[in-house]
């Protein structure tokens, strides 16, 4: 389990490095969130780019 479990940060990607496997929350005590579009107008165009893939 993570050190740090961030429970202002709820996320459901198990898939990145960051995420405190046994609970639904970030691990890191900030993250930024970005887009990939030029005009966003969907939570389809928000990413959060503090995402690291586990490998
Ligand atoms: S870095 Fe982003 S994607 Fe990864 S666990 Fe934290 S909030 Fe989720």
């Amino acid at each position: 389990m993570a050190e740090f479990v961030n429970k202002a940060i709820a996320c459901t990607i198990y898939n990145c490095v960051n995420h405190c496997d046994d609970e639904e929350y970030c691990s890191l005590k900030k993250i930024q969130v970005g887009t990939h579009e030029n005009d966003p107008e969907q939570v389809e165009c928000t990413d959060c780019q503090s995402f690291k893939e586990r490998r």
